[in-house]
Protein backbone atom coordinates (compact mmCIF):
# COMPACT_ATOMS: atom_id res chain seq x y z
CA UNK A 1 0.00 0.00 0.00
CA UNK A 2 1.29 3.56 -1.28
CA UNK A 3 -0.18 5.35 1.87
CA UNK A 4 -1.44 4.97 5.21
CA UNK A 5 -3.75 7.59 5.38
CA UNK A 6 -7.17 6.76 4.60
CA UNK A 7 -10.30 8.74 3.90
CA UNK A 8 -13.88 7.38 3.74
CA UNK A 9 -16.26 8.92 1.63
CA UNK A 10 -19.93 8.87 0.30
CA UNK A 11 -21.14 11.44 -2.08
CA UNK A 12 -25.33 12.72 -2.17
CA UNK A 13 -25.70 13.58 -5.88
CA UNK A 14 -28.77 14.89 -8.07
CA UNK A 15 -28.58 11.16 -9.88
CA UNK A 16 -26.58 8.82 -11.22
CA UNK A 17 -24.50 10.40 -14.38
CA UNK A 18 -21.36 12.50 -13.31
CA UNK A 19 -21.47 13.93 -16.58
CA UNK A 20 -24.74 16.36 -15.82
CA UNK A 21 -25.43 15.61 -12.27
CA UNK A 22 -23.97 17.29 -9.02
CA UNK A 23 -23.14 16.73 -5.73
CA UNK A 24 -25.61 17.74 -2.99
CA UNK A 25 -23.73 16.23 -0.13
CA UNK A 26 -20.01 15.04 0.56
CA UNK A 27 -19.34 13.00 3.82
CA UNK A 28 -15.48 11.97 4.77
CA UNK A 29 -13.97 9.90 7.44
CA UNK A 30 -10.39 10.50 7.62
CA UNK A 31 -8.44 8.35 9.39
CA UNK A 32 -4.74 9.17 10.04
CA UNK A 33 -2.21 6.90 10.74
CA UNK A 34 -2.25 6.48 14.29
CA UNK A 35 -6.10 5.32 14.09
CA UNK A 36 -7.08 8.69 14.39
CA UNK A 37 -10.69 9.43 12.69
CA UNK A 38 -12.18 12.74 11.92
CA UNK A 39 -15.71 13.07 10.57
CA UNK A 40 -16.48 16.14 8.15
CA UNK A 41 -19.21 16.73 5.70
CA UNK A 42 -21.14 19.58 3.82
CA UNK A 43 -24.02 19.98 1.89
CA UNK A 44 -23.03 21.65 -1.75
CA UNK A 45 -25.29 23.79 -3.86
CA UNK A 46 -25.49 22.05 -7.28
CA UNK A 47 -26.89 24.86 -9.12
CA UNK A 48 -29.61 23.08 -10.52
CA UNK A 49 -32.78 21.43 -8.80
CA UNK A 50 -32.63 17.74 -7.09
CA UNK A 51 -35.16 15.64 -8.55
CA UNK A 52 -38.13 15.11 -6.22
CA UNK A 53 -37.70 10.99 -5.91
CA UNK A 54 -33.61 11.86 -4.88
CA UNK A 55 -35.09 14.19 -1.94
CA UNK A 56 -36.90 11.68 -1.00
CA UNK A 57 -34.34 9.14 -1.22
CA UNK A 58 -31.80 11.44 0.37
CA UNK A 59 -34.23 13.68 2.21
CA UNK A 60 -31.91 16.21 1.17
CA UNK A 61 -33.74 19.22 -0.56
CA UNK A 62 -33.93 22.38 -2.95
CA UNK A 63 -34.30 24.19 0.45
CA UNK A 64 -31.60 22.40 2.16
CA UNK A 65 -28.89 23.10 0.08
CA UNK A 66 -29.86 26.37 -1.34
CA UNK A 67 -27.67 28.39 1.02
CA UNK A 68 -24.49 25.36 0.79
CA UNK A 69 -21.73 26.57 -0.43
CA UNK A 70 -20.87 25.30 -4.30
CA UNK A 71 -18.26 22.61 -5.26
CA UNK A 72 -16.30 25.59 -6.57
CA UNK A 73 -15.78 27.07 -2.97
CA UNK A 74 -14.70 23.54 -1.77
CA UNK A 75 -12.91 22.45 -4.17
CA UNK A 76 -9.42 23.23 -3.16
CA UNK A 77 -9.91 22.45 0.72
CA UNK A 78 -11.45 19.22 -0.03
CA UNK A 79 -8.52 18.39 -2.12
CA UNK A 80 -6.21 19.25 0.16
CA UNK A 81 -8.09 17.08 2.67
CA UNK A 82 -8.26 14.25 0.38
CA UNK A 83 -4.76 14.53 -1.06
CA UNK A 84 -2.29 11.47 -0.58
CA UNK A 85 -4.58 9.58 1.26
CA UNK A 86 -5.99 6.18 0.26
CA UNK A 87 -9.76 6.64 -1.53
CA UNK A 88 -12.31 4.21 -0.02
CA UNK A 89 -15.70 4.34 -1.02
CA UNK A 90 -18.68 2.13 -1.71
CA UNK A 91 -19.22 1.29 -5.09
CA UNK A 92 -15.81 3.56 -5.69
CA UNK A 93 -16.36 4.32 -9.58
CA UNK A 94 -19.14 6.32 -8.87
CA UNK A 95 -17.87 8.52 -6.05
CA UNK A 96 -14.26 8.68 -7.65
CA UNK A 97 -16.03 9.60 -10.77
CA UNK A 98 -18.49 12.22 -9.91
CA UNK A 99 -15.09 13.93 -7.88
CA UNK A 100 -12.82 13.40 -10.29
CA UNK A 101 -14.68 15.14 -12.92
CA UNK A 102 -15.86 17.58 -10.47
CA UNK A 103 -12.23 18.68 -9.67
CA UNK A 104 -11.05 18.42 -13.23
CA UNK A 105 -12.98 21.50 -13.49
CA UNK A 106 -11.16 23.71 -11.65
CA UNK A 107 -8.40 22.21 -13.01
CA UNK A 108 -7.34 19.94 -10.05
CA UNK A 109 -5.93 16.64 -10.88
CA UNK A 110 -7.56 13.77 -8.83
CA UNK A 111 -5.56 10.71 -8.70
CA UNK A 112 -5.49 8.20 -5.58
CA UNK A 113 -5.35 4.64 -4.87
CA UNK A 114 -9.19 3.98 -4.64
CA UNK A 115 -10.47 1.08 -2.65
CA UNK A 116 -14.15 -0.37 -3.36
CA UNK A 117 -15.77 -1.71 0.03
CA UNK A 118 -17.98 -3.74 -2.49
CA UNK A 119 -14.83 -5.48 -3.98
CA UNK A 120 -13.50 -5.87 -0.73
CA UNK A 121 -16.42 -7.48 0.76
CA UNK A 122 -16.55 -9.96 -2.79
CA UNK A 123 -13.08 -11.08 -2.74
CA UNK A 124 -13.09 -11.43 1.60
CA UNK A 125 -16.53 -13.30 1.14
CA UNK A 126 -16.39 -15.02 -2.03
CA UNK A 127 -19.89 -17.13 -1.30
CA UNK A 128 -21.89 -14.32 -0.20
CA UNK A 129 -24.53 -12.80 -3.17
CA UNK A 130 -25.25 -9.73 -1.75
CA UNK A 131 -22.67 -6.88 -0.88
CA UNK A 132 -24.96 -3.74 -0.79
CA UNK A 133 -24.43 -1.18 2.10
CA UNK A 134 -27.81 -2.61 3.62
CA UNK A 135 -26.64 -6.39 3.94
CA UNK A 136 -23.25 -5.40 4.86
CA UNK A 137 -24.92 -3.67 7.98
CA UNK A 138 -27.30 -6.60 8.76
CA UNK A 139 -24.80 -8.98 8.30
CA UNK A 140 -21.64 -7.31 10.03
CA UNK A 141 -23.72 -5.68 13.08
CA UNK A 142 -22.98 -1.99 11.97
CA UNK A 143 -24.76 0.90 13.94
CA UNK A 144 -26.62 2.64 11.33
CA UNK A 145 -28.16 6.19 12.12
CA UNK A 146 -29.27 8.20 9.05
CA UNK A 147 -29.03 5.87 5.86
CA UNK A 148 -28.59 7.69 2.56
CA UNK A 149 -27.01 10.83 4.06
CA UNK A 150 -23.02 11.06 3.18
CA UNK A 151 -21.27 10.98 6.57
CA UNK A 152 -23.46 8.49 7.80
CA UNK A 153 -22.79 6.43 5.10
CA UNK A 154 -19.27 6.73 5.02
CA UNK A 155 -18.79 6.07 8.66
CA UNK A 156 -20.68 2.85 8.06
CA UNK A 157 -17.64 2.12 5.61
CA UNK A 158 -15.39 2.94 8.73
CA UNK A 159 -17.30 0.46 11.17
CA UNK A 160 -17.25 -1.97 8.16
CA UNK A 161 -13.60 -1.65 8.00
CA UNK A 162 -13.00 -2.06 11.63
CA UNK A 163 -15.21 -4.84 11.87
CA UNK A 164 -12.93 -6.63 9.39
CA UNK A 165 -9.59 -5.69 10.53
CA UNK A 166 -10.92 -7.13 14.00
CA UNK A 167 -12.64 -10.25 12.50
CA UNK A 168 -10.33 -11.72 10.30
CA UNK A 169 -6.87 -12.55 9.87
CA UNK A 170 -4.69 -10.30 9.44
CA UNK A 171 -2.62 -11.94 6.15
CA UNK A 172 -6.45 -12.11 4.40
CA UNK A 173 -7.41 -9.06 5.17
CA UNK A 174 -4.01 -7.76 3.51
CA UNK A 175 -3.63 -10.36 1.02
CA UNK A 176 -7.75 -9.27 -0.30
CA UNK A 177 -6.31 -5.08 -0.07
CA UNK A 178 -2.96 -6.25 -1.92
CA UNK A 179 -4.93 -7.87 -4.80
CA UNK A 180 -7.56 -5.18 -4.93
CA UNK A 181 -5.10 -2.37 -5.17
CA UNK A 182 -2.88 -3.59 -7.58
CA UNK A 183 -3.46 -0.61 -9.92
CA UNK A 184 0.10 -0.38 -9.66
CA UNK A 185 1.96 3.39 -10.36
CA UNK A 186 2.18 3.40 -13.88
CA UNK A 187 6.27 4.09 -14.99
CA UNK A 188 6.63 7.51 -15.20
CA UNK A 189 7.37 8.36 -18.70
CA UNK A 190 3.98 6.29 -19.72
CA UNK A 191 0.70 8.96 -20.33
CA UNK A 192 -1.63 7.90 -17.48
CA UNK A 193 -4.15 6.32 -19.65
CA UNK A 194 -1.46 3.98 -21.42
CA UNK A 195 -3.14 1.45 -20.41
CA UNK A 196 -6.53 1.96 -20.15
CA UNK A 197 -7.78 0.55 -23.45
CA UNK A 198 -5.36 -2.42 -23.28
CA UNK A 199 -8.57 -5.14 -22.36
CA UNK A 200 -8.08 -9.04 -21.01
CA UNK A 201 -7.45 -10.46 -24.33
CA UNK A 202 -4.72 -12.85 -25.78
CA UNK A 203 -2.26 -10.73 -27.82
CA UNK A 204 1.29 -9.39 -28.24
CA UNK A 205 2.13 -6.51 -26.43
CA UNK A 206 5.45 -3.95 -27.56
CA UNK A 207 7.21 -1.66 -24.90
CA UNK A 208 9.34 0.93 -26.84
CA UNK A 209 11.66 3.70 -25.09
CA UNK A 210 12.72 6.79 -26.29
CA UNK A 211 12.83 7.33 -29.66
CA UNK A 212 10.36 4.62 -30.41
CA UNK A 213 13.50 2.43 -29.22
CA UNK A 214 12.05 -1.39 -29.07
CA UNK A 215 12.60 -2.64 -25.67
CA UNK A 216 10.74 -5.72 -25.39
CA UNK A 217 7.76 -7.80 -26.47
CA UNK A 218 5.88 -10.48 -24.76
CA UNK A 219 2.95 -12.39 -25.56
CA UNK A 220 -0.11 -13.40 -23.06
CA UNK A 221 -3.46 -15.04 -23.58
CA UNK A 222 -4.58 -11.75 -20.69
CA UNK A 223 -2.71 -9.27 -22.16
CA UNK A 224 -4.08 -6.45 -19.52
CA UNK A 225 -3.35 -8.85 -17.17
CA UNK A 226 0.15 -9.43 -18.24
CA UNK A 227 1.20 -5.58 -18.69
CA UNK A 228 0.28 -4.28 -15.77
CA UNK A 229 2.18 -7.41 -14.06
CA UNK A 230 5.82 -5.57 -15.58
CA UNK A 231 4.93 -2.61 -13.39
CA UNK A 232 3.64 -4.56 -9.91
CA UNK A 233 5.92 -3.37 -7.10
CA UNK A 234 5.72 -6.73 -5.75
CA UNK A 235 8.32 -9.03 -8.25
CA UNK A 236 9.94 -5.39 -9.29
CA UNK A 237 13.62 -7.33 -9.56
CA UNK A 238 16.27 -4.68 -11.28
CA UNK A 239 15.71 -6.21 -14.72
CA UNK A 240 11.48 -5.13 -14.55
CA UNK A 241 12.58 -1.86 -12.92
CA UNK A 242 15.15 -0.76 -15.75
CA UNK A 243 13.10 -1.59 -18.25
CA UNK A 244 9.65 0.52 -16.52
CA UNK A 245 12.21 3.59 -16.49
CA UNK A 246 12.81 3.25 -20.16
CA UNK A 247 9.15 2.46 -21.15
CA UNK A 248 7.46 5.37 -23.52
CA UNK A 249 4.64 3.97 -25.02
CA UNK A 250 2.86 0.43 -24.72
CA UNK A 251 1.27 -1.03 -28.16
CA UNK A 252 -0.87 -3.81 -28.32
CA UNK A 253 -1.90 -6.79 -30.86
CA UNK A 254 -4.78 -8.52 -30.29
CA UNK A 255 -5.36 -12.01 -31.03
CA UNK A 256 -7.83 -14.82 -31.43
CA UNK A 257 -5.67 -17.19 -29.30
CA UNK A 258 -2.59 -17.82 -28.13
CA UNK A 259 -1.25 -19.93 -31.09
CA UNK A 260 -1.06 -16.55 -32.80
CA UNK A 261 -0.15 -14.85 -30.19
CA UNK A 262 3.27 -17.06 -29.89
CA UNK A 263 3.58 -16.84 -33.40
CA UNK A 264 3.59 -13.21 -33.65
CA UNK A 265 5.39 -12.94 -30.37
CA UNK A 266 8.34 -15.09 -32.82
CA UNK A 267 8.07 -13.01 -35.40
CA UNK A 268 8.22 -9.82 -33.81
CA UNK A 269 11.22 -10.13 -31.59
CA UNK A 270 13.10 -11.35 -34.80
CA UNK A 271 12.00 -8.31 -36.74
CA UNK A 272 12.46 -5.72 -34.03
CA UNK A 273 15.44 -7.13 -32.03
CA UNK A 274 13.93 -5.53 -28.69
CA UNK A 275 16.62 -4.91 -25.89
CA UNK A 276 15.33 -6.62 -23.43
CA UNK A 277 14.60 -9.95 -24.99
CA UNK A 278 18.16 -11.11 -24.51
CA UNK A 279 17.40 -14.77 -24.21
CA UNK A 280 14.94 -15.69 -27.34
CA UNK A 281 16.61 -13.00 -29.42
CA UNK A 282 19.55 -14.45 -30.87
CA UNK A 283 19.12 -17.04 -33.54
CA UNK A 284 22.75 -16.95 -34.18
CA UNK A 285 23.84 -19.44 -36.77
CA UNK A 286 20.69 -22.13 -37.13
CA UNK A 287 22.36 -25.19 -38.08
CA UNK A 288 21.30 -29.06 -38.16
CA UNK A 289 22.94 -32.69 -38.69
CA UNK A 290 22.02 -34.14 -42.01
CA UNK A 291 22.73 -37.76 -42.45
CA UNK A 292 24.23 -38.34 -45.90
CA UNK A 293 26.51 -40.46 -47.70
CA UNK A 294 30.18 -39.76 -47.94
CA UNK A 295 32.59 -40.78 -50.47
CA UNK A 296 33.33 -44.11 -48.96
CA UNK A 297 30.03 -44.82 -49.65
CA UNK A 298 28.80 -44.89 -45.62
CA UNK A 299 25.86 -43.32 -44.30
CA UNK A 300 27.78 -39.87 -41.84
CA UNK A 301 25.99 -36.98 -39.81
CA UNK A 302 27.03 -33.60 -41.71
CA UNK A 303 26.47 -30.18 -40.46
CA UNK A 304 23.88 -28.24 -42.39
CA UNK A 305 23.25 -23.98 -41.66
CA UNK A 306 19.44 -23.34 -42.22
CA UNK A 307 21.31 -20.18 -44.70
CA UNK A 308 22.12 -23.14 -46.86
CA UNK A 309 18.97 -25.12 -47.24
CA UNK A 310 15.50 -24.92 -46.58
CA UNK A 311 14.71 -26.47 -43.36
CA UNK A 312 10.90 -27.33 -44.21
CA UNK A 313 11.72 -28.80 -47.17
CA UNK A 314 14.96 -30.92 -45.76
CA UNK A 315 15.04 -34.45 -45.32
CA UNK A 316 16.87 -36.22 -42.68
CA UNK A 317 17.64 -33.54 -40.43
CA UNK A 318 17.87 -33.64 -36.99
CA UNK A 319 18.63 -30.87 -34.55
CA UNK A 320 18.20 -28.00 -34.08
CA UNK A 321 21.56 -25.77 -33.21
CA UNK A 322 22.31 -22.21 -32.50
CA UNK A 323 25.92 -22.99 -33.82
CA UNK A 324 28.45 -25.45 -34.89
CA UNK A 325 29.95 -25.88 -31.45
CA UNK A 326 26.49 -26.96 -30.09
CA UNK A 327 25.83 -29.13 -32.34
CA UNK A 328 29.14 -30.79 -31.89
CA UNK A 329 28.77 -31.65 -28.31
CA UNK A 330 25.32 -32.54 -28.84
CA UNK A 331 26.67 -35.26 -31.26
CA UNK A 332 28.92 -36.06 -28.94
CA UNK A 333 27.28 -36.14 -25.99
CA UNK A 334 25.42 -38.64 -28.27
CA UNK A 335 28.21 -40.84 -28.93
CA UNK A 336 28.99 -41.43 -25.97
CA UNK A 337 25.68 -42.49 -24.21
CA UNK A 338 24.80 -45.28 -27.25
CA UNK A 339 28.49 -46.28 -27.77
CA UNK A 340 28.82 -44.42 -31.12
CA UNK A 341 32.32 -44.24 -33.00
CA UNK A 342 33.62 -40.51 -33.10
CA UNK A 343 35.50 -41.50 -36.33
CA UNK A 344 33.01 -42.55 -38.45
CA UNK A 345 31.04 -40.08 -37.61
CA UNK A 346 33.24 -37.54 -38.53
CA UNK A 347 33.98 -36.15 -35.35
CA UNK A 348 37.98 -37.63 -34.76
CA UNK A 349 40.59 -38.11 -37.50
CA UNK A 350 41.86 -41.83 -37.59
CA UNK A 351 45.55 -41.29 -36.02
CA UNK A 352 46.70 -43.84 -38.80
CA UNK A 353 45.16 -46.36 -41.50
CA UNK A 354 43.44 -49.24 -39.81
CA UNK A 355 43.64 -47.78 -36.33
CA UNK A 356 40.93 -47.56 -34.04
CA UNK A 357 39.25 -44.88 -32.83
CA UNK A 358 40.09 -43.66 -29.06
CA UNK A 359 37.18 -44.56 -27.40
CA UNK A 360 37.63 -48.28 -28.72
CA UNK A 361 40.72 -48.25 -26.33
CA UNK A 362 38.41 -47.19 -23.21
CA UNK A 363 36.04 -49.83 -24.40
CA UNK A 364 33.13 -46.56 -25.33
CA UNK A 365 33.01 -47.56 -28.89
CA UNK A 366 31.65 -50.90 -29.93
CA UNK A 367 34.01 -50.87 -32.81
CA UNK A 368 32.99 -50.04 -36.04
CA UNK A 369 36.70 -48.23 -36.52
CA UNK A 370 37.81 -51.87 -36.92
CA UNK A 371 35.21 -54.46 -38.02
CA UNK A 372 34.03 -55.35 -34.91
CA UNK A 373 30.82 -53.81 -36.09
CA UNK A 374 28.92 -53.70 -39.21
CA UNK A 375 28.79 -50.52 -40.53
CA UNK A 376 24.69 -50.94 -41.45
CA UNK A 377 24.26 -51.96 -37.51
CA UNK A 378 26.08 -49.00 -36.57
CA UNK A 379 24.35 -46.74 -38.59
CA UNK A 380 20.97 -47.97 -37.34
CA UNK A 381 22.08 -47.09 -33.73
CA UNK A 382 23.00 -43.69 -34.97
CA UNK A 383 19.86 -43.36 -36.47
CA UNK A 384 17.84 -44.53 -33.32
CA UNK A 385 20.07 -41.93 -31.30
CA UNK A 386 19.12 -39.49 -33.32
CA UNK A 387 15.57 -40.15 -33.45
CA UNK A 388 14.61 -37.30 -30.85
CA UNK A 389 16.08 -34.67 -32.51
CA UNK A 390 14.35 -35.51 -35.84
CA UNK A 391 13.10 -31.99 -37.47
CA UNK A 392 10.00 -33.04 -38.98
CA UNK A 393 9.86 -32.74 -42.95
CA UNK A 394 6.85 -30.07 -43.43
CA UNK A 395 3.98 -32.37 -43.62
CA UNK A 396 2.03 -30.65 -46.32
CA UNK A 397 1.65 -30.35 -50.07
CA UNK A 398 2.18 -26.29 -49.74
CA UNK A 399 0.82 -23.55 -47.75
CA UNK A 400 -1.69 -24.05 -44.90
CA UNK A 401 -4.12 -22.44 -42.75
CA UNK A 402 -4.56 -22.56 -38.85
CA UNK A 403 -7.89 -21.80 -37.97
CA UNK A 404 -8.08 -20.43 -34.79
CA UNK A 405 -11.28 -19.26 -33.23
CA UNK A 406 -11.42 -16.67 -30.34
CA UNK A 407 -14.04 -14.85 -28.28
CA UNK A 408 -14.77 -12.30 -30.84
CA UNK A 409 -12.48 -12.45 -33.83
CA UNK A 410 -11.20 -15.91 -35.98
CA UNK A 411 -7.40 -15.76 -37.45
CA UNK A 412 -5.92 -17.91 -39.85
CA UNK A 413 -2.53 -18.62 -39.67
CA UNK A 414 -1.11 -18.90 -42.90
CA UNK A 415 2.05 -21.03 -43.05
CA UNK A 416 4.39 -22.95 -45.30
CA UNK A 417 7.54 -25.27 -44.57
CA UNK A 418 7.42 -24.09 -41.19
CA UNK A 419 7.60 -20.63 -41.29
CA UNK A 420 4.49 -18.15 -40.56
CA UNK A 421 3.40 -16.05 -43.64
CA UNK A 422 1.53 -14.00 -41.21
CA UNK A 423 -2.10 -14.33 -40.01
CA UNK A 424 -5.46 -13.00 -42.05
CA UNK A 425 -9.17 -12.93 -41.18
CA UNK A 426 -10.32 -12.58 -44.22
CA UNK A 427 -10.33 -14.45 -47.63
CA UNK A 428 -8.45 -11.47 -49.49
CA UNK A 429 -6.26 -11.57 -46.37
CA UNK A 430 -5.03 -15.38 -47.31
CA UNK A 431 -4.68 -14.31 -50.48
CA UNK A 432 -2.30 -11.68 -50.28
CA UNK A 433 -0.04 -13.41 -47.98
CA UNK A 434 0.29 -16.02 -50.30
CA UNK A 435 0.99 -13.84 -52.86
CA UNK A 436 3.78 -11.62 -50.75
CA UNK A 437 5.00 -14.75 -49.23
CA UNK A 438 8.56 -14.78 -50.51
CA UNK A 439 9.77 -17.99 -52.31
CA UNK A 440 11.63 -19.62 -49.48
CA UNK A 441 10.94 -17.35 -46.36
CA UNK A 442 13.25 -17.75 -43.34
CA UNK A 443 13.18 -20.62 -41.40
CA UNK A 444 12.69 -19.61 -37.54
CA UNK A 445 13.43 -22.27 -35.05
CA UNK A 446 10.43 -20.83 -32.46
CA UNK A 447 8.53 -21.01 -34.99
CA UNK A 448 9.07 -24.46 -35.78
CA UNK A 449 8.75 -25.35 -32.30
CA UNK A 450 5.18 -23.65 -32.08
CA UNK A 451 4.03 -24.98 -35.21
CA UNK A 452 4.86 -28.50 -34.84
CA UNK A 453 3.55 -28.62 -30.95
CA UNK A 454 0.32 -27.39 -32.48
CA UNK A 455 0.02 -30.00 -35.43
CA UNK A 456 1.51 -32.48 -33.29
CA UNK A 457 -1.19 -31.89 -30.58
CA UNK A 458 -3.81 -31.18 -33.14
CA UNK A 459 -4.76 -28.09 -31.43
CA UNK A 460 -6.02 -25.56 -34.51
CA UNK A 461 -7.92 -27.20 -37.57
CA UNK A 462 -5.98 -27.49 -40.47
CA UNK A 463 -7.26 -25.61 -43.95
CA UNK A 464 -5.11 -26.93 -47.08
CA UNK A 465 -4.40 -23.72 -49.26
CA UNK A 466 -2.99 -23.06 -52.83
CA UNK A 467 -0.83 -20.65 -54.28
CA UNK A 468 -2.78 -18.99 -56.59
CA UNK A 469 -0.03 -18.31 -59.37
CA UNK A 470 2.89 -19.99 -58.47
ZN1 LIG B 1 35.50 -46.42 -32.94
Amino acid sequence: MTTDKLVFVDLETTGANPAVDRITEIGVVEVDHSGEATHWSTLVNPEQPIPAFIQSLTGISNDMVRKAPTFAELATSLHERLEGALFIAHNARFDYGFLRNAFDQFGLSFKPDVLCTVKLSRALFPHERRHNLDTLVARHQLKADVRHRALADADLLWQLWQKLRSDLPSETFDAALRSLLQRPSLPSHLPTNAVDNISDTPGVYLFYGENELPLYVGKSVRLRQRVLSHFNADHKEYKEMRLSQQLHRIEVRETAGEIGALLLEARLIKDLQPVHNRLLRRQGDLCAWQLNENEQGHIVPVLTHASEQDFGRAERLFGLFSGKRKADAALRALAESHQLCLVQLGLERRSGPQKPCFNWQLKRCNGVCVGKESESFHRARLEAALAKLRIETWPYEGAIGLIEQGADRTDVHVVNNWCFLGTARSEDEVHDLLEQSPSRPAFDLDTYKILHRALANKQLPVRLLHRQHN
